[in-house]
């Protein structure tokens, strides 16, 4: 993500300044949740204030958040764009308690969710087009990212409530449950938005490397569209619960006799992992026109050799989460097909240890924080003190 881009960006103009103005002249909301105060610190009860709601804008109590790499990534400092304190966060499911006096989309008691993006330029072309999360001039994410005032500090969904402007908040159907859902607004729709723009469905082969968090929701959403899905892992223990997903085939990494067999076969590979692989060895499963395409971040840059992709006309191409409307058709979309995503409940005081987990791909594959755990005493205590 480029997240760098968009703490730089300034939003100047009356709109903002205005809206500087209404946000002083209300008051403060307190809100309870877990932060961490420097990178590598691990998280601990924390409290803070969100803006009362603006006009546009919706409260919603928080039930549930799932637990995202790239949260880690960002509580430990290693893309260098981290602020702290720093409440993560980015997958929200809740119910709205309270509505703006000018929101007309969503009533109280309604089930709603966040994802990565709060807020965005509204202007540019990729704005226009529903695509915020590659706004020119920066989406406003939702947490570790500047608000529209240009001074205060977005913070995530570890806490019991969050205030967002009501076009960048989504509707989550009644039949998908909160804490199931909570992956999809930002696991979900970062699968679901490759596999719709190049085009996933009956007659094509899909490779999904890696099943984790992200992996398991395309081969969920994959099958779904109706496309053949093949899971390439580096683990055995995964080939049954990726076949009980969906998974049409289930080929081992380890196993050198799987790029061999399956050299020349794919219409489009997602690379789902985290760290680095040998991407020459990858773009040689593409068929004729192939595209691959990079979802999970590697920290260390991409070599590729230019007759991997020369030999048969094919791309490598990078994509991110996806845009407030892609998500809620990936939400109705999951929905109709009822796709959810296979999780691990946790109090919030095993938030730490679930990030150990995680580190490790121990987890099956989702952790969700339900946000009831959240002990309010002790967060009580540490706000007086
Ligand atoms: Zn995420
Ligand atoms: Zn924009």
């Amino acid at each position: 993500m480029d997240f760098t881009k968009h703490a730089e960006s300034k939003h100047n103009g009356k709109k903002n300044d205005s809206l500087i103005l209404m946000s002083e002249l209300k008051q403060k909301m307190k809100v309870l949740g877990y932060a961490t105060l420097r990178a590598k610190a691990p998280l601990t009860p924390y409290s803070f204030e969100r803006r009362e709601p603006l006009d546009h804008d919706i409260v919603i109590d928080i039930h549930y958040c799932g637990i995202c790499h790239s949260d880690i990534h960002q509580a430990n400092n290693e893309w260098d764009i981290s602020t702290f304190p720093m409440v993560p966060g980015h997958e929200i499911t809740g119910v709205v308690s309270q509505v703006g006096t000018r929101a007309t989309r969503y009533k109280k008691g309604d089930r709603v969710g966040v994802g990565c993006i709060v807020d965005s330029c509204r202007e540019c072309g990729p704005c226009r087009k529903g695509l915020e999360q590659y706004c020119i001039k920066g989406a406003t994410f939702t947490y570790n990212s500047l608000e529209k005032d240009g001074k205060t500090m977005t913070q995530g969904g570890y806490s019991n409530k969050i205030v967002v402007d009501e076009n960048y908040v989504l509707r989550i159907p009644d039949n998908l449950p909160l804490d199931r859902a909570a992956p999809l607004v930002c696991a979900g729709t970062t699968l679901f938005s490759p596999l719709m723009h190049w085009k996933a469905g009956p007659g094509k082969k899909v490779g999904i490397i890696g099943l984790g968090g992200l992996g398991h929701m395309g081969v969920k959403v994959a099958h779904a569209l109706g496309a053949e899905v093949t899971v390439l892992s580096h683990s055995p223990k995964k080939q049954e619960e990726s076949k009980i997903m969906g998974a049409d085939n289930f080929y081992l990494t380890s196993n050198s006799e799987t790029f061999k067999k399956l050299e020349g076969y794919f219409d489009l590979i997602i690379n789902t992992v985290p760290f680095e692989v040998d991407w020459n060895q990858y773009l040689n499963l593409l068929a004729l026109d192939g595209t691959t395409v990079v979802i999970g971040l590697p920290g260390k840059k991409i070599p590729i050799g230019a007759f991997s992709l020369i030999n048969a006309r094919r791309c490598l191409a990078g994509s991110l989460i996806g845009g407030i409307q892609e998500t809620q058709n990936m939400l109705d979309f999951c929905s109709k097909h009822t796709i959810t995503s296979d999780i691990e409940l946790i109090p919030i005081q095993k938030v730490n240890e679930a990030y150990r987990r995680v580190v490790m791909s121990d987890v099956r594959y989702r952790f969700v924080i339900d946000m009831k755990s959240l002990d309010m005493n002790e967060l009580r205590l540490i706000s007086s003190t």
